[in-house]
């Protein structure tokens, strides 16, 4: 019951792409402290995109003292924080030396296109095909694999370390755990099955770390340290914080952030599924015990491990690289925008998109195109073009590419989806919410407490320690003054549409270098 449950507190460390947060929550799922920090941008050159990984952990650590400062100063008790969760940027690949825990270069971030080239060649080679079969991922620039094998071939540290046997590798997840628990004496290299199943190492039928996928990739088991693999909801798999104010508080859940928005929106049952609209865009479409193979571009990936009992669940997922970015874009690189939230009023000072489409192909199209070469175009360009209709076409082209997703998804489960539950910075748009309704043609439906990714952590973690034991006790959290948002254009008008983006994506391809 309420008032008991309240007594509870679970923290969450959401490391994500631009910035990291710390929310305590209470046992009813409302946030009752927190701290944001946003971290550092690195875009050495054109495609690559970078982070500090020394840098993050400091973010995570300096969110922890804040959040849990403003917890103190509201009169409670440190004690009371059961537990601590953790989210993170999925496929960001951190290299370190496993004698010293110095990285040994920048964090590689995911939307990094760098790997373009080695992509091609290793297409090339013969038998990428297979892989997808397998890991449940097409070759591409997006998952950790290339970009360790980048970095092996390219940054002299990292390839001495692994000749001589003391490179650790890992995502996020596994880089904030090994630094937040007590490294050098006992080390914790650890990864949950959903970021690990981002890697393209990990066979998704064994949940583990598959020879024929290493082999590929050319990778010498012997010579560098993996993260184990274990489930994202365990009472001991991935230590404490063993230093800062919550020293002793035990992390009992480890989530990928896409992962964690599911469980945060509480997509537990087959065919239930979320769109999150931060940095990029992800639809997770939950398949349930049994991984589905997509024929028509979507990823196969694993969508939670409550560990235990439970079996593993699946999703499908289509991944969009660019959503909130672009706002970010036509922001810090346009000039259009003070802030994030004032691209609505932007887009709202023109009636539509007075014939403009942005194909925001900033790092490539992912799902479900796989385009690696195609750049950013922006078509229908005339002398009437304003900023308005720019800010429009940018919210419109992640509408329209998870209105392609949501039609393979369709394709691939034999499913229509009759609704789509929504979180992320991006989805503050009300305008843009709207657009995804008319676009999708089904309701869009979007919590009041957005926070779903923190939540989904913390959620992991409440059930390693036993605060709640069935999914069904959750279904009370987050269900207050969520808005509805119903399609108001007709099914002729959002095919036209939709039919003009297809013909746009077409002609951003092979843009020459
Ligand atoms: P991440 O976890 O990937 O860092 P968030 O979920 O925090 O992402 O979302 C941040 C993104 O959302 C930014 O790119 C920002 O531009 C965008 N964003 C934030 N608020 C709004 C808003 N009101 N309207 C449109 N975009 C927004």
């Amino acid at each position: 019951d309420e008032p008991k449950l309240k007594q509870f507190y679970i923290g969450s460390i959401d490391q994500g792409t631009t910035s990291t947060r710390f929310i305590i929550f209470d046992g009813t799922g409302q946030p009752v402290a927190q701290h944001q920090i946003e971290f550092t941008q690195m875009y050495p050159q054109s495609g690559w995109h970078e982070h500090d990984p020394k840098e993050i952990v400091t973010s995570v650590e300096q969110c922890i003292e804040r959040a849990t400062q403003a917890f103190i100063d509201m009169g409670q008790d440190i004690s009371d924080i059961k537990a601590v969760g953790i989210t993170n940027q999925r496929e960001t690949t951190v290299v370190w030396d496993t004698n010293t825990g110095e990285p040994l270069y920048n964090a590689i971030a995911w939307p990094d296109t760098r790997t373009k080239g080695m992509v091609r060649e290793l297409k090339a080679k013969g038998g990428a095909d297979q892989l997808q079969d397998i890991c449940g991922l097409p070759l591409s620039t997006y998952p950790s694999s290339v970009k360790l094998v980048w970095l092996l071939k390219n940054v002299e540290a990292v390839r001495e370390a692994y000749d001589e046997g003391r490179l650790s590798f890992g995502t996020m997840d596994s880089w904030l755990l090994y630094n937040l628990n007590e490294k050098k004496e006992k080390s914790i290299h650890v990864t949950d099955a959903t970021n690990a199943s981002r890697t393209m190492f990990m066979n998704l039928y064994t949940v583990d770390y598959d020879d024929m996928l290493l082999e590929f990739f050319d990778i010498d088991r012997t010579k560098i340290s993996l993260p184990k693999i274990v489930p994202s909801s365990s009472p001991d798999a991935f230590g404490s914080l063993t230093h800062g104010p919550l020293k002793g508080i035990r992390i009992t859940g480890c989530l990928g952030d896409q992962s964690a928005a599911l469980v945060g929106q509480q997509g537990f049952s087959p065919g239930s599924a979320k769109n999150t609209y931060g940095t990029g865009c992800f639809l997770l479409y939950n398949v349930g015990e049994e991984p589905v193979i997509s024929k028509h571009g979507l990823l196969a990936t694993i969508a939670y491990d409550f560990g235990g009992k439970r079996k593993p669940v699946y999703a499908l997922e289509g991944s969009i690289a660019v959503a909130g970015s672009g706002v970010k874009f036509l922001m810090n690189n346009m000039g259009f925008i003070t802030h994030s939230h004032k691209i609505s009023e932007l887009a709202a000072s023109v009636e539509d998109n007075g014939g403009c489409v942005f194909v925001t192909a900033f790092s490539g199209l992912f799902a479900p195109y796989w385009i690696d070469d195609a750049k950013g175009t922006i078509f229908g360009i005339t002398q009437h073009t304003e900023r308005g209709h720019i800010a429009r076409a940018t919210l419109e082209a992640t509408c329209f590419q998870t209105k392609a997703i949501l039609d393979a998804m369709e394709r691939d489960s034999g499913h229509k989806l009759a609704e789509l539950a929504v979180d992320g910075g991006m989805s503050n748009s009300n305008l843009c919410m709207q657009t995804q309704a008319n676009i999708i043609g089904i309701p869009v439906d979007r919590p009041a407490m957005r926070e779903t990714t923190s939540l989904g952590a913390a959620i992991a973690a409440g059930f390693a320690v036993g605060i709640w034991k069935e999914f069904d006790e959750l279904k009370a959290i987050n269900q207050k003054d969520r808005m509805i948002f119903e399609p108001n254009i007709s099914k002729e008008e959002s095919a036209k549409m939709f039919k003009k983006w297809g013909r746009a994506v077409e002609m951003c391809r092979g843009w020459l270098d």
